[in-house]
C-alpha cells in the first residue's frame, strides 16, 4: 500500500528534475573520462610492455647465441692454426741431426695433437649448445610474435574504443552545457560544490526514506516535504540534493 495515497498530483522541483538528469551526465562523462584517459591506455601500456619484453628476450637470446657462435669460429681457426703448427713440424723432421732435437719435436707435435682434442671436444660442446639453443629459440620467437599480435590488435581496438568514448564524451559536455542553462545558478553552484567534495555525486535518491548517497535516515518531515512540496532540499547529513522517485502506484 502507498502511503501517498490521495496525492497523486506530485510537484516535482524543475531545478531537482535537471539536476537529477545532470548528475547521471556527470557521472556518465566521469566513468568514461576515467576510462579513455586512465584505464585503456594502462592496458594499451601493459600490453606494450609485455612485448617489449618478449622482444627483450629474444634478443639477449640471439646475442648469446651469436656469442658462442663466434667462440666456435675462432676455436675452428686455433685449430687450424694448430694444424699448421704441426705440418711444419712435421717439415722440419727430415732436417733433424740430433735425437734430442727429434724428440723434442715429436712431444711438440704431440702436445699441438693434445690441444687439438681439447679444441675440438669444446668445439662438441658449443655444436650441442647451439643445437640446444636453437630449439629453445623457436619458443621465444614464438612468443615475441604472439605478444606483438596480442599488443597489435588490441591497441587498435582500446584506440578505437578511446576515440567512441571521445565522441561521446563531446555529445555529454555539449548536454551538459544545455543543462545547466536551465538550472538555477544558485542551486548548480552548489551542485558543483557539493559534488567537488563528495565524490561527484552532488544530487541523491531518497529510498526508504534515506539519502543513497550517504545512507542515513531523513527526516520523516523533510522527506515529506520533499515529496509534496515543489520546494527543493539538502540532505542534512551530506548536503546532497535530495529527490524522490515516485512508485509506480503513485505516476498512473
Ligand atoms: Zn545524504
Amino acid at each position: 500500500m502507498s502511503v501517498d495515497t490521495g496525492q497523486s498530483r506530485r510537484k516535482i522541483n524543475p531545478d531537482l528534475e535537471q539536476l537529477a538528469h545532470l548528475q547521471k551526465i556527470d557521472q556518465e562523462t566521469a566513468r568514461k573520462t576515467d576510462l579513455k584517459d586512465n584505464a585503456l591506455p594502462a592496458e594499451i601500456e601493459g600490453l606494450r610492455v609485455s612485448y617489449e619484453n618478449a622482444r627483450e628476450r629474444l634478443k639477449k637470446f640471439d646475442d648469446e647465441l651469436s656469442a658462442i657462435n663466434k667462440q666456435r669460429k675462432e676455436l675452428e681457426l686455433k685449430v687450424e692454426e694448430t694444424r699448421d703448427s704441426i705440418a711444419k713440424a712435421k717439415q722440419k723432421l727430415p732436417g733433424v741431426k740430433t735425437n734430442v732435437e727429434y724428440r723434442a719435436i715429436l712431444k711438440e707435435q704431440d702436445n699441438f695433437e693434445k690441444k687439438i682434442v681439447l679444441m675440438e671436444d669444446e668445439q662438441l660442446e658449443l655444436m650441442e649448445s647451439i643445437d640446444t639453443k636453437s630449439g629453445e629459440r623457436k619458443q621465444l620467437e614464438k612468443s615475441e610474435s604472439e605478444e606483438k599480435q596480442k599488443f597489435e590488435v588490441n591497441k587498435k581496438e582500446k584506440e578505437e574504443a578511446m576515440g567512441e568514448l571521445g565522441e561521446r564524451l563531446a555529445e555529454l559536455s555539449a548536454q551538459r552545457d544545455e543543462i545547466i542553462t536551465a538550472i538555477s545558478p544558485g542551486v548548480y553552484a552548489n551542485y558543483s560544490k557539493v559534488s567537488r567534495q563528495r565524490s561527484g555525486v552532488g544530487v541523491a535518491e531518497i529510498v526508504d526514506q534515506s539519502c543513497r548517497a550517504c545512507f542515513q535516515l531523513i527526516p520523516p518531515q523533510l522527506d515529506v516535504l520533499i515529496r509534496t512540496t515543489g520546494e527543493i532540499y539538502q540532505c542534512p547529513h551530506c548536503d546532497r540534493y535530495l529527490y524522490h522517485v515516485p512508485e509506480e502506484s503513485e505516476t498512473s
